[in-house]
């Protein structure tokens, strides 16, 4: 599992000022999704809970993480509403979870597309 040092935790506080958490509780309510995993598979995902959740306001702020996490080599997991129920969301490796809870918004209505920030319900 990765774990986030210092350094790591000061740079989601310097950029997500109230829109992280690395609260214990709160990081196991991102352990999983609406479904329930198995028994039988459940042994070989090992430890779900991420090391830190952040929650963008928009795309720059999508873009911000992407590029650190890169440079620092730290996996990361988009979330929207935790529906698919096939564990697609689940951070099997210690990540950081991008929740975007706060990116609700219809961007445009055109003919018959709709286009939906990914956190819309
Ligand atoms: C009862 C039920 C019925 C369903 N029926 C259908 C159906 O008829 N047809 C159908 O196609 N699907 C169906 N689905 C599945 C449905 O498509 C998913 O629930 C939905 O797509 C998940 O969207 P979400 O925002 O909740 O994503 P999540 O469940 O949060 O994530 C799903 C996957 O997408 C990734 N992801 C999430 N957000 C982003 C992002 N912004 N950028 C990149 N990757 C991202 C996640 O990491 C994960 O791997 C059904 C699901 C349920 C529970």
């Amino acid at each position: 599992m990765r774990k986030l040092d210092q350094k790591h935790i000061q740079w989601l506080e310097n950029n997500f000022p109230g829109r992280y958490t690395i609260d214990p509780r709160e990081r196991s309510m991102y352990s999983h999704d609406i479904g329930s995993i198995p028994a039988t598979i459940r042994p070989f995902l090992g430890n779900t809970t991420p090391s830190a959740v952040v929650q963008p306001v928009s795309e720059e702020e999508v873009q911000k993480p992407i590029k650190w996490a890169l440079s620092e080599r730290i996996p990361l997991v988009p979330r929207g509403k935790s529906t698919s129920s096939y564990g697609g969301v689940l951070p099997v490796k210690g990540v950081i979870v991008v929740d975007f809870c706060r990116m609700a918004e219809v961007i445009e209505v055109k003919d018959d597309t709709v286009t939906v920030h990914s956190g819309i319900s």
